[in-house]
């Protein structure tokens, strides 16, 4: 199908951008990468009236690098952060969660801010967001807000985003060297949307055990989500067997997954617990 008939415009400031979306009264959208909203105007799942395309808007494609942690432009493609190298040791896991967005065409268009506004539930992007607590830098007609990961993500496809408001950054803390991590994720194909993913850090205390444990998982929930007992089973232990299947069990035990065409519940709970346990293995090695 094609999409319905639409206005375009491409604003060169952020303010300009603003007045056109809150003109639009509901009835605009942003366009960024265009790689998930083109799809849903051709399904006719969208049908926005009028499209604002943030592509001449200055600074908004800027990977800045500084001591409170990485700051990416909302219009920063996968292919920007899988070409900086200096992302490699200033957020690893970020990086590596990247190598599993979509495929190459795809990722040579799709950008951070389209993918946290798109919000889908088992978008890369989104989890790392959560279970780093992220940031998101977010302009609209009644100024601009800060707003917590956490709190950003209500549902599949929802986020707390108004008609008018531009995603604009997301602020990812500060990494410690010695950080231990790992991304883990199981797709059908490479490049195809994650049946279930898990990301995962913590630092270890002077006795080498785990603590400031962070645990997200993708593909289990309506959004990303934490999880809060998998990290508590983490906190404390020394990372060895043990509590390697203890916080799997514990992360098996705390989720409710959906069951659709492509993996019943029952697979997606184990296949959490599967991915925790290989990337807690890959952390501690
Ligand atoms: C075949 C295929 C496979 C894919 N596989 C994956 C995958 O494995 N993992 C994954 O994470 N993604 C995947 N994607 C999605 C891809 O990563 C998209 O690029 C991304 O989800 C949306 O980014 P975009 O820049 O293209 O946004 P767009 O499509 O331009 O916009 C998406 C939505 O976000 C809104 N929006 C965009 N930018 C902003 C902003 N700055 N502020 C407020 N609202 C904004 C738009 O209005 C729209 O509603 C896949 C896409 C396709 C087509």
């Amino acid at each position: 199908m094609k999409p319905s008939a639409f206005e375009y415009a491409s604003p060169a400031t952020l303010e300009e951008a603003v007045s056109l979306l809150h003109a639009g009264n509901g009835n605009a959208k942003i366009i960024s990468g265009g790689q998930s909203l083109m799809p849903m105007m051709a399904f006719r799942l969208a049908v926005p009236e009028f499209l604002v395309d943030l592509k001449h808007i200055p600074d908004l494609n800027i990977i800045r690098i500084a001591d409170d942690g990485v700051h990416l432009g909302a219009r920063v493609r996968w292919c920007d952060i899988a070409g900086d190298a200096r992302l490699l040791t200033a957020h690893p896991l970020l990086a590596e969660a990247v190598t599993h967005v979509a495929h190459y065409q795809i990722r040579n268009r799709g950008t951070v801010g389209g993918s946290l506004a798109h919000a889908d539930p088992s978008a890369e992007m989104p989890g790392v967001a959560l279970t780093c607590d992220a940031l998101l830098t977010i302009i609209g007609s009644s100024g601009t807000r800060i707003e917590k990961a956490s709190a950003f993500f209500t549902g599949p496809l929802q986020t707390t985003l108004e008609a008018d408001e531009i995603l604009t950054e997301l602020h990812l803390p500060a990494w410690p060297a010695a950080r231990r991590w790992a991304f883990k994720e199981f797709a059908r194909r490479k490049g195809d949307f994650a049946m279930a993913g898990v990301a995962l850090f913590y630092d270890l205390d002077g006795n080498g055990r785990a603590e400031n444990a962070h645990i997200g998982a993708i593909g289990v929930s309506d959004c990303p989500i934490r999880l809060g007992a998998a990290e508590a089973a983490l906190n404390g232990n020394v990372v060895d067997d043990n509590t390697i299947a203890a916080v799997a069990a514990a992360a098996r035990a705390e989720i409710d997954p959906p069951s659709d065409i492509h993996a019943p519940a029952a697979y997606r709970r184990a296949l959490v617990g599967t991915l925790l346990a290989r990337g807690l293995t890959q952390s501690a090695g």
